[in-house]
């Protein structure tokens, strides 16, 4: 497994590649623009060959992408749907620019629409993102843990989501918190050999890209998203152990979404985990 961490803005986005290197990141996840809004802005081009010279000098991969949290892929309302088109593909062109990917974004809500509708109205929605994206871009749709109208809670809704598209394009990235309040208890070792089962037979595990590896503070299958550090959470050590010690799961990359409060924290964490995943899994290479 490689790990990394969803990494704090510093000044530009070199400063943002060494500030990973330096705590360790072996992966690392990054807002394709301003999260509470619809555009991904400039970008100066010596400021990305540098960017791009940073991670590849600190061996850093992959860098994803996550999308503003305002795209909703299926939804009802049409100017919500232009500007989501429009917010993905941008997204899309950004980590084309960029060389990263794949770029992370949540399936979406129907809006009352009924789960079934809101699947085929963010299949339509990704059928014309990958028609305006250049061909190896690709997006990942992050299961949700089932708060108000979301789809792709279930391995199935995620299945009939991802499956009409290339296997190349169109992956899933899982968060364990979301998974948690959706009703899956990761601290059982036999409920994620469930998921995985559910995964290999579903959409397959080669379409599974990336973990964003947080614990939660909701209750189990309350259907709340509530992200937590493992050492506070409800899964807790045991849940983090699961996933870390899952063969099915190690090529993945895991990212920690909850910021550490100090450059510090986030340095040992890691450090941790690399550890943890040397007793589990034997040495890394
Ligand atoms: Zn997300
Ligand atoms: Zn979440």
């Amino acid at each position: 497994m490689r790990f990394g961490i969803h990494v704090p803005k510093q000044a530009d986005l070199p400063a943002t590649a060494r500030y990973a290197a330096d705590i360790g990141c072996e992966t690392i996840q990054l807002f394709s623009g301003n999260p509470m809004s619809w555009t991904t802005g400039a970008l100066d081009a010596r400021e990305r060959d540098a960017f791009i010279a940073e991670i590849e000098t600190a061996g850093i991969g992959p860098v994803v992408l996550h999308t503003p949290y305002l795209i909703n892929l299926a939804t009802p309302d049409t100017d919500l749907r232009a500007n989501s088109l429009r917010g993905l593909v941008a997204a899309m062109v950004r980590a084309h620019e960029l060389s990263v990917g794949p770029v992370i974004v949540h399936c979406g809500n129907h809006m009352g629409a009924g789960t079934d509708e809101g699947i085929e109205r963010a299949v339509r929605m990704l059928e014309r993102v990958l028609d305006q994206t250049p061909p190896e871009s690709t997006v990942a749709l992050e299961n949700g843990a089932g708060k108000g109208t979301q789809i792709g809670l279930s391995v199935d809704e995620l299945t009939r989501l991802v499956a009409p598209f290339p296997r190349e394009r169109v992956g899933i990235v899982l968060d364990t918190a979301h998974l948690w309040g959706f009703g899956f208890d990761l601290s059982e070792k036999s409920m994620l050999d469930g998921l995985v089962a559910d995964l290999e037979s579903g959409p397959g595990l080669d379409r599974v890209w990336a973990i964003h590896g947080n614990d939660s503070s909701a209750d189990l299958g309350s259907h709340r998203d509530r992200h937590a550090l493992w050492a506070e959470g409800r899964m807790g050590r045991r849940g983090l152990r699961n996933i870390v010690g899952c063969e099915a799961l190690s090529h993945l990359p895991f990212i920690f979404e909850i910021p550490g409060e100090t450059p510090e924290f986030d340095r040992k964490r890691l450090a941790s985990m690399k550890r943890l995943d040397r007793r589990l899994n034997g040495p890394r290479n």
